[in-house]
């Protein structure tokens, strides 16, 4: 495949160490052949909406594999696996180039929401990475501004200080920053005083608790209120209901992202989903199904 002609090799330094390792590079091999076929690495995408009017206001690409014969599987299912081996810097330039060719389409019919992309943790170990990211927003044409890099967690201390200069290359480039799984870290509320960040997403774990308990209701409204001093951005994850959607709004989270709204979509049914959901008026939003 591809993969091998750019001279890949499949990280192995701890195989050997856990059961399943012989299973994983199987899969690591199986994934350079993945990235010489077409359709095989997929995106789903989902929108992010204005909690109240329901108008999207972004779009998150979430990628997925379609294995030949595994059938289709989620990032949980292949990502650690790939984050441990070489194929990370070309499964991330996919995954770059489907959602900035994604976001290209929906620009082209009039909607002009950003793309939120997935960063794994590892990536911000990498210097490279600033310059993939800029290479790949100069392949699509696309301004800086319309990519938003969503980012997790910690890495270990020891590199830190590399963290620190990914992330300020990759602000300078203009790219927006989000905070992803917000609350769930121990990083998070040190997260957004090291660095300045566009956005912060509320777990989808407190949303799912917020009606039954008033810690969870409460950690809503701090990130709310934190989002509002600093400035920021607040999208709720993982809205699924209309108590969920009324409670939010209670607390004044101005967007949410989740089922309730819409599902995540393939890529070619996605205009579609984002051109309905700017059609809907707040009360009446039904919403759209696609994959379980
Ligand atoms: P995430 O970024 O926090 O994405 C949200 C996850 O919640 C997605 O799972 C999405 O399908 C799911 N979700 C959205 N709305 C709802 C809802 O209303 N209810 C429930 N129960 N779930 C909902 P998915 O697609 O399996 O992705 C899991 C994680 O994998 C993501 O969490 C993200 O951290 C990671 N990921 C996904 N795509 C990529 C990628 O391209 N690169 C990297 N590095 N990580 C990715
Ligand atoms: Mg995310
Ligand atoms: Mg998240
Ligand atoms: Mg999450």
């Amino acid at each position: 495949g591809r993969a091998k002609e750019q001279g890949l090799t499949v990280g192995t330094y701890d195989s050997g160490q856990d059961a399943s390792s012989t299973d994983r590079l199987a899969l690591l091999a199986e994934l350079q052949d993945a990235f010489a076929a077409d359709d095989q690495i997929m995106l789903h995408l989902q929108p992010a909406v204005d909690l109240v009017t329901a108008e999207p206001t972004g779009c998150e690409a979430l990628v997925r594999w379609r294995h030949p014969r595994r059938g289709q599987l989620s990032p949980a299912e292949f990502l650690p696996a790939v984050e441990r081996s070489e194929l990370l810097i070309p499964f991330t330039r996919r995954v770059l180039d489907l959602a900035l060719a994604a976001a290209a389409d929906w620009t082209a019919h009039g909607i002009d929401v950003p793309v939120s992309v997935n960063v794994s943790a590892r990536s911000l170990t990498d210097p490279t990475f600033p310059a993939q990211v800029t290479e790949a927003l100069r392949r699509h044409r696309t301004p800086a501004s319309r990519l938003v890099l969503e980012i997790t967690e910690s890495v270990a201390v020891s590199e830190q200080d590399i963290v620190d200069e990914v992330l300020a290359r990759l602000r300078a480039s203009g790219v927006q920053m989000s905070l992803d799984d917000f609350g769930t870290g121990f990083s998070s509320l040190s997260s957004v005083t090291r660095m300045p960040v566009d956005e912060i997403k509320i777990d989808r774990s407190f949303v799912e608790e917020m009606i039954d308990s008033p810690a969870a209701g409460a950690v809503v409204r701090g990130a709310v209120e934190l989002g509002a001093r600093l400035g920021v951005r607040v999208v709720a994850e993982g809205i699924e209901t209309v108590e969920q959607r009324a409670a939010l709004i209670a607390l004044g989270c101005p967007s949410a992202q989740g089922y309730h709204f819409c599902k995540p979509m393939p890529a070619d049914k996605i205009v579609q989903a984002l051109t309905q959901l700017r059609g809907s008026s707040s009360a009446r939003v039904t919403p759209l199904r696609a994959d379980g």
